[in-house]
C-alpha cells in the first residue's frame, strides 16, 4: 500500500516510471568513439605560448599548488644606438605538474604577458603519474588546440588597453593652426569622451587582437601580430626570474 492508500499503487507507479525510461531516448555519449562537443572555455588543459613568456615568475608565485616549475638564465642583448647592452631572461625550462594542478586558472589570470592559454583537450591520461609533468615543448603543443576567442560585442565598452594605446596618438598629433596646444576642436567636444572609446571599437575589427585565437577580452596566441617582437624580448613590466626557481625573483630588468 502506498501513501494514497490504494493497494499496489506504488507498484504501479514504480512500472510507469521504468516503462517511461525504457521508451525514452538515450542521450548517451559514445565517448570515445564519438568526440564530445565541449564548451570553448573548457578547462582541460593549460597551453604554453613561450614567445611570450618574460619569466616573470607571476604565474609560479600565484599557483597555489606550486606545479609550475620555471628556469631561466640571462643573455646580454646588443641594442644599435643603445648607450649601453640591455639583459632579458631566456627560459630554459617550463613545466606544469598536471598531477598536482587543480584547474584554478590562476596562472593564466595571472599573467601579464599572455603566455597562458586554456584549451578544452583532455585527453591524455597517463598510466604514470610522472608523465603528467608536462615540459614547455608538450606545453607549447597544446597551443594547436586554443579555441578562437568568442565575437566581440559590437556595443561592448573599449578595452582599456585600447584607449591607453589611443592616447599617445592623439597626443603626439600636431596642434591645428590657431588653436593652442591641447585644445580640442569643438566637434570633438561635442561627441564627449565616447569619442575616443568609438574609434577604438572601430580599430578592434581589423586589428590583430581580431584575428587569431584569444583577442580582446579573452587571450589569443593571435593576439599578438606575425612580425611583431616576441614579449620575451621585451623588457618585463615585473619582477624578473631568478635562476632555478620559483619565486626566487631578483630586481627590476636592467637596461
Ligand atoms: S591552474 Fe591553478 S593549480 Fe594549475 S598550474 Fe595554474 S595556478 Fe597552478
Ligand atoms: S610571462 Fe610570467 S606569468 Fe606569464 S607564463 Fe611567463 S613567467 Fe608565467
Amino acid at each position: 500500500m502506498n501513501a494514497n492508500g490504494v493497494p499496489g499503487g506504488g507498484l504501479a507507479k514504480g512500472l510507469a516510471i521504468t516503462l517511461r525510461t525504457m521508451t525514452r531516448r538515450s542521450h548517451t555519449q559514445q565517448y570515445p568513439d564519438v568526440s564530445p562537443e565541449l564548451p570553448p572555455r573548457s578547462r582541460g588543459v593549460i597551453a604554453l605560448l613561450e614567445e611570450n613568456c618574460t619569466v616573470c615568475m607571476l604565474c609560479a608565485r600565484e599557483c597555489p599548488d606550486w606545479c609550475i616549475y620555471i628556469d631561466s638564465h640571462k643573455e646580454t642583448v646588443e641594442v644599435p644606438g643603445a648607450a649601453r647592452p640591455r639583459q632579458r631572461n631566456v627560459l630554459d625550462r617550463f613545466a606544469i605538474d598536471f598531477s598536482l594542478c587543480m584547474y584554478c586558472g590562476i596562472c593564466i589570470e595571472a599573467c601579464p604577458f599572455d603566455a597562458l592559454y586554456w584549451t578544452p583537450e583532455f585527453e591524455y591520461a597517463e598510466y604514470d603519474i610522472r608523465d603528467l609533468l608536462h615540459e614547455k615543448d608538450r606545453l607549447g603543443e597544446w597551443m594547436a588546440t586554443v579555441p578562437p576567442p568568442p565575437a566581440h560585442d559590437p556595443n561592448g565598452e573599449p578595452a582599456k588597453e585600447e584607449l591607453a594605446a589611443a592616447r599617445p596618438a592623439a597626443a603626439g598629433r600636431p596642434a591645428a593652426a590657431g588653436r593652442p596646444e591641447g585644445s580640442r576642436p569643438a566637434a570633438a567636444r561635442a561627441a564627449g569622451p565616447r569619442a575616443a572609446g568609438s574609434r577604438a571599437a572601430g580599430s578592434r575589427e581589423a586589428g590583430p587582437r581580431a584575428a587569431g585565437p584569444r583577442a580582446a577580452g579573452s587571450r589569443a596566441a593571435g593576439s599578438h601580430p606575425a612580425g611583431s617582437r616576441p614579449a620575451s624580448e621585451q623588457p618585463a613590466d615585473g619582477p624578473e626570474a631568478g635562476e632555478g626557481g620559483r619565486g626566487e625573483a631578483a630586481g627590476p630588468v636592467e637596461s
